[in-house]
């Protein structure tokens, strides 16, 4: 009937979700994150249609939808765009805060990525300042064997 009152109820139940997985991360990005992992090198891909540099790479333009098939090498240097000082605590951080965090635009590239930002006093973090990324000993083929981004020192 259209003018029934439905009694509403609440309803809850518990669970427990345990879901280990492996995804491929295709070819660009594999190539990526080896180059990364074996030569300290990050890499993004350049549209041959476009011209636009992404990184991460992808292997569609974000731009022209044309297929992408070859990195471009980046310096590893780049601009801050954009950050933030992170003082809460979670359990899925790789880090303990406090820390920061920033969008950095690699030198070359058209696109930013986000990471850490060491060897900084907070105080001096300010968008437009030159960053380079600093790379963990032991790396493991992921993102995090960049360590983080460090402000770049002017020589002189
Ligand atoms: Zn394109």
């Amino acid at each position: 009937m259209a003018n029934e009152v439905v009694k509403k109820e609440p309803m809850f139940t518990e669970g427990y979700v345990i879901m280990p997985y492996k995804y491929s991360v295709g070819t660009l990005a594999s190539k990526f994150f080896i180059e990364i992992r074996d030569h300290k090198k990050i890499n993004g891909v350049k549209c041959p249609k476009c011209n636009i540099v992404i990184v991460p790479p992808r292997s569609v333009c974000i731009k022209c939808f044309n297929k992408i098939e070859d990195l471009v090498e980046l310096s590893g240097k780049g601009t801050l765009v954009t950050y933030t000082v992170a003082h809460y605590d979670s359990a899925v951080q790789a880090m303990k805060p406090p820390y920061a965090i920033g969008v950095i635009k690699l030198d070359g590239a058209d696109t930013a990525i986000t990471h850490f930002i060491g060897e900084v006093d907070f105080k001096e973090l300010k968008a437009g300042m030159k960053l380079e990324a600093v790379f963990n000993e032991t790396r493991n083929a992921n993102i995090l064997d960049i360590k983080y981004f460090k402000p770049v020192k002017n020589k002189g």
